[in-house]
């Protein structure tokens, strides 16, 4: 097997780095704080998405009938490992290309796809996720938000929670439920929703993570017509796994937790504390973490490459990334102290993201839950 990246991919990888030294402005380190949900990185990210697009990268990796270039998804990925390590400039717009497109591709009408893909391919438009509700998380088919059918439209009323970049979004990928006598996995459906539709509410949840992250999303007798559901009609369940699964490895969270232990060993080794063997001892136990999961991440995009289906390797290495992301962040604290949490530092940004990794897109111990079963076969109590 081989294990080197190809000369084309390190050409690759060596001019999106230039491009991005070129286009990235000054203070962008500054600017991106505030995450990819801020007013002024969502503003950004039109801008840069736009120059990706032009440049044929920023779905280089869809079909070219989408408005993509056939490449593998090795292509993708070194983008996006370069994108996140440095604070995402893609903003939202990393989900469209990772799999708001792809389940598109994969369920969408021939409208549907007419309608939303070459925006997409352009970086023209923003996409949030609204999946997730108050007394729906881990148990996301405990969802509650109806839209129920009346001649030609469904009318929607219920809420989401912790929408992520809603505040700028023009579509919502929307989990309902169709069937209002269904229970369960049966019954539910994916709606794609235009945000400017009347009856729809934003409120913000102020939080640690960053600007403008968190928020909940009202729908009242919010009236679309039925040719908006992704699939077929109480199916959705099928098309959700399938997006998730995406999903879960779509950020590059080894790169950002890999890039800011080089900076915590810069400060380790300016400071002198590589004398102290404890301190070498955790960045190695560190950075072996960091390398374990690029290596668990790379063996799912392997599969993706040779058209294979997902396994529970995604959740493997879905633990792998956030427990190394969360690792990284703790060794900040322990080497650094209370500099590590002074606001703006590399080091508190790192650990706010950081800490949520291991509850966004199903919390540790539901994927732990799904490799017991799945992976191990361990017996389910
Ligand atoms: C940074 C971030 C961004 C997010 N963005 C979005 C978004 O854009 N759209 C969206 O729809 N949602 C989003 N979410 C919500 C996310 O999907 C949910 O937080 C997640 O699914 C967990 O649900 P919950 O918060 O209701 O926690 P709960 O389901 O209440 O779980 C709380 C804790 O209980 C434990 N637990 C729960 N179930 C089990 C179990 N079966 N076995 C063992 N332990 C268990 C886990 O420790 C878990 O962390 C985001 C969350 C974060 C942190």
């Amino acid at each position: 097997m081989e294990f080197d990246w190809s000369e084309d991919d390190l050409q690759h990888r060596a001019e999106f780095q230039a491009f991005l030294r070129e286009f990235l402005p000054a203070d962008w380190e500054e600017l991106s704080e505030g995450g990819p949900g801020s007013d002024v990185q969502a503003k950004f990210s039109r801008q840069f998405c736009h120059e990706l697009a032009e440049r044929g990268w920023l779905t280089q990796h869809w079909p070219s009938e989408y408005g993509g270039h056939d490449a593998p998804p090795w292509r993708h990925s070194i983008i996006g490992e370069e994108c996140w390590a440095i604070g995402e400039p893609r903003g939202p717009q990393y989900m469209n290309v990772n799999w708001i497109g792809p389940a598109v591709m994969r369920f969408g009408s021939d409208q549907q796809k007419h309608d939303h893909l070459p925006p997409i391919s352009r970086g023209e438009v923003l996409w949030c996720q609204g999946f997730s509700e108050p007394e729906a998380g881990s148990d996301l088919v405990a969802l509650r938000t109806s839209a129920l059918r009346d001649g030609d439209d469904y009318v929607i009323n219920g809420s989401k929670i912790w929408t992520s970049y809603v505040n700028h979004a023009d579509f919502i990928i929307l989990l309902v439920r169709t069937d209002p006598k269904s229970t369960k996995h049966r019954g539910i459906s994916v709606l794609l929703v235009p945000m400017d539709t009347p009856g729809i509410e934003v409120r913000e949840i102020p939080s640690v993570v960053g600007e403008r992250y968190f928020h909940e999303v009202f729908f009242t007798d919010v009236r679309v017509p039925t040719s908006v559901c992704l699939g077929p009609e109480h199916e959705g369940w099928g098309v959700v796994t399938y997006a998730l699964q995406y999903e879960r490895v779509g950020a590059a969270r080894y790169a950002r937790a890999a890039l800011s232990l080089d900076r915590l060993a810069e400060l380790a080794r300016e400071r002198g504390l590589l004398e102290d063997p404890l301190v070498v001892d955790r960045l190695a136990e560190a950075r072996t973490l960091c390398e374990a999961a690029r290596m668990l991440t790379y063996r799912v995009i392997d599969q993706r490459a040779h058209d294979l289906p997902p396994t529970t390797d995604t959740q493997i290495a879905r633990v792998a990334n956030t427990s190394a992301d969360y690792r990284v962040g703790e060794l900040a604290v322990e080497i650094l102290g209370p500099e590590a949490l002074e606001y703006g530092s590399f080091a508190d940004a790192n650990f706010r993201l950081a800490m949520t990794a291991g509850v966004a897109v199903g919390a540790t111990e539901v994927q732990l839950n799904m490799i017991a079963a799945r992976h191990l076969e361990l017996p389910r109590e």
